[in-house]
């Protein structure tokens, strides 16, 4: 430590002991980001609806990892995953809210089906989880809660609305659940990264469908003023800091990794 306090080493990005949930890790930016924790010490439960790659994921990071299905919209599954992870490795230091659907039909061409699953599997799934960890954090001396919002949260696009709407309201779940606990004296910490377009499966899909994929790429990346679009690392090391006890003052942001995009 220095003369003004500041730890002059790299342990404050340290996640050893730690016990961590990230749902939707199967793939994608949740499996990046169950990944790095790993790497940093966390024992991390790869928390998703699809068994065979969640299983694959939790394989992948040996004793440090831990495959327990979720379906985030359903209260029941939350409540039997909070029990398993508590009898087998103990309290949660850390949820990561990841789990999320897309979708890219117009106000005009959205169906109220459509609508009412991006809202469940985006916003309702957040609010189950964030609501789990405090019953859980709240008696076991805190922890840091990370929600996956996105760009398309704080700006929109037309092709988006029910995508954007139900990641805006994550925006603001996440600055009410960071309030509620700070008043209450909880230490749990809570916040929101909001990616650009970052390159999943997910994304590479929609390339591979695409009549001309290099015009797809291009258009997506003419989004971001930094001329590209990110990459899970990019959004994974933005978590891991969230996560650490280096960000201790920190809860009830929006942190964009997005190349500019909200500028
Ligand atoms: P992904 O590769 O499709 O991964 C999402 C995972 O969540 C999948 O394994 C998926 O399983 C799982 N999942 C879906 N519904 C679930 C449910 N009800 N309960 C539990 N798990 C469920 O997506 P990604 O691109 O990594 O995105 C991860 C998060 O980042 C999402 O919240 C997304 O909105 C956000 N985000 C992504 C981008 C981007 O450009 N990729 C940009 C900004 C924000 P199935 O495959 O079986 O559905």
């Amino acid at each position: 430590m220095n003369r003004e306090g500041v730890t002059m080493h790299s342990t404050e990005q340290s996640l050893a002991g730690k016990i961590a949930i990230v749902t939707g890790a199967a793939s994608g930016i949740g499996a990046g980001i169950a990944g790095l924790f790993a790497v940093h010490g966390c024992r991390v439960v790869i928390a998703d609806i699809d068994k065979v790659a969640g299983q694959t994921t939790a394989q992948e990071l040996g004793e440090n990892g831990l495959f327990c299905h979720l379906d985030v919209t359903s209260e029941e599954s939350w409540r039997q995953l909070m029990a398993r992870v508590n009898e087998h490795w103990g309290a949660l230091d850390i949820l990561v809210n990841n789990a999320g659907i897309g979708s890219a039909e117009s106000i005009e061409d959205v169906d109220i089906a459509l609508w009412q699953q991006i809202l469940a599997v985006n916003t309702t799934g957040v609010f189950l989880g964030c609501r789990s960890a405090i019953q859980s954090m709240k008696h076991s001396g805190g922890g840091s809660i990370i929600n996956i919002s996105s760009a398309l949260g704080l700006r929109p696009l037309s092709s988006t609305p029910a995508y954007g709407a139900s990641k805006a309201a994550v925006v603001n779940l996440t600055k009410s659940t960071a309030l509620q606990c700070a008043e209450k004296g909880y230490q749990i910490r809570c916040n929101a990264i909001n990616p650009g377009f970052i390159r999943t499966p997910l994304l590479e899909n929609a390339l591979a469908v695409a009549e001309d994929p290099d015009a797809l790429l291009k258009g997506y990346s003419d989004l971001h003023p930094m001329g590209s679009i990110g990459s899970i690392e990019d959004v994974a090391q933005a978590a891991l800091f969230l996560a650490a006890d280096g960000s201790r003052f920190i809860t009830g942001i929006a942190m964009p990794v997005d190349g500019g995009m909200t500028i």
